[in-house]
C-alpha cells in the first residue's frame, strides 16, 4: 500500500467532513483530501482524513478499506 501523506501543512486544521467524492468505476466514492486514498464509505474517507491530518503516518485500519489512489 503506497501512502503519500502530506500532513504537515495541514495538521492545524481540524476540519471535519471535508472528503471530496470523487465517481470512478461510475460509482460515488470518497477520498481522502491529504493522502489521495480512494474509499467507497464516506464514513472511512472522513477517518482517514481526521487521521492524515494530525498523524505522520497512514493507519493500516483504516487504509485497508481503501480502493486505489486518486490519479
Ligand atoms: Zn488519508
Amino acid at each position: 500500500m503506497v501512502c503519500i501523506a502530506e500532513i504537515n501543512n495541514n495538521i492545524n486544521k481540524k476540519s471535519i467532513g471535508m472528503v471530496k467524492e470523487v465517481k470512478y468505476n461510475n460509482k460515488k466514492h470518497f477520498y481522502c483530501e491529504v493522502c489521495k486514498l480512494i474509499y467507497k464509505d464516506r464514513i472511512w474517507a472522513e477517518k482517514c482524513e481526521k487521521w492524515c491530518k494530525h498523524n505522520s503516518t497512514c493507519n493500516l485500519e483504516i487504509t485497508k478499506y481503501s480502493i486505489k489512489l486518486v490519479r
